[in-house]
């Protein structure tokens, strides 16, 4: 709820074009970029105020980029509602909305693209080909157009934080990355702007993934094989509820090189859950210290 009390947010200056990007931010100073797709949800809001915290200046982009979406997937459905964003970007205290139109970001067949390498076949780059050549070229790309000094990304994007970060480094493009924990709604559902696409019945049986994580971390003592079988009986129950919970995969990865662990396993890892629920894909992790 927003308090009546509260002075009027002040609006973002909303720019579409590099080169309109580049006057604004040369007044800028200490930059944050916070790379998005829109429809922002309480999840967007937690990346904007650690970015607010962090730097003299904020930078949102909001850009549903079609190169990370395969032929099936939902690039044509996606929410889009620049107007209500605006008004939480504004309520945020965001400086600046990068909006280029598709035909900005991408004037031409883009041919020289950035590969993940092996971290980025896993997992979700298993399940969507493509998708993280797509993310991380999209993100080079406003690294170069935006300049930030960090950049901001949330851990409910696991694999993605941990290729990112992997791009930084192995490209040496000295922007600092970083990570924010998973919001959740009330009911224990990741924030998503997915979840605008589920009806009330789906929502409820999506919550078995975050309830798997849950098992799965309250098993951590027992280590990997007991964390899979706890999270893996939740998500067993769920595949038989109505409507099921159709599980694409339940992995427990080292935090930082996605493989799946041994059992005798020790330090820091991620419990991570990709599902369909009705036609809508879901995902959701846990970090998780064994
Ligand atoms: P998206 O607009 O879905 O591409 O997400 C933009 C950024 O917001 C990514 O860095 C996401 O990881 C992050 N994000 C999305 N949902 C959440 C959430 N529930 N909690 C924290 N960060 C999130």
């Amino acid at each position: 709820m927003t308090d009546p009390t509260a002075p009027a947010p002040t609006a973002p200056i909303v720019v579409r074009t590099p080169e309109e990007l580049a006057r604004v931010r040369s007044g800028l100073g200490r930059t944050a970029l916070v790379p998005t797709m829109g429809a922002l949800h309480n999840g967007h809001r937690t990346l904007f105020a650690a970015a607010r915290g962090r730097a003299d200046a904020v930078v949102v982009s909001i850009f549903v980029n079609p190169l990370q979406f395969g032929p099936d997937e939902d690039y044509d459905r996606y929410p889009r509602r620049l107007d209500a964003d605006l008004a939480v970007c504004a309520e945020e205290g965001v400086d600046v909305v990068y909006a280029p139109a598709v035909e900005t970001m991408y004037p031409g067949e883009q041919i020289v693209t950035v590969h993940p390498g092996a971290m980025g076949s896993v997992l979700e780059g298993a399940s969507r080909p493509g998708f993280f050549e797509g993310v991380l070229t999209v993100v080079a790309k406003l690294f170069h157009m935006v300049r930030p000094d960090l950049a901001v990304f949330g851990q409910k994007d696991a694999q993605q934080l941990a290729v990112v970060r992997r791009m930084v480094r192995d490209l040496g493009m000295g922007v600092t990355i970083a990570g924010v924990p998973t919001r959740r709604d009330p009911d224990g559902l990741a924030s998503s702007s997915r979840n605008a696409y589920l009806s009330a019945e789906e929502r409820a049986s999506a919550l078995a993934l975050s309830r798997a994580l849950l098992a799965g971390a309250d098993a951590s003592v027992t280590g990997p094989v007991g964390i899979l079988s706890a999270a893996r009986a939740v998500l067993d129950e769920a595949a038989r509820a109505e409507p099921p919970v159709r599980l694409d995969y339940l992995a427990l990865v080292d935090a930082q090189t996605f493989a799946e662990v041994p059992a005798s396993f020790r330090g820091d890892a991620v419990l991570l859950v990709a599902a369909f629920v009705g036609t809508t894909r879901l995902i959701d992790n846990v970090p998780l210290t064994l």
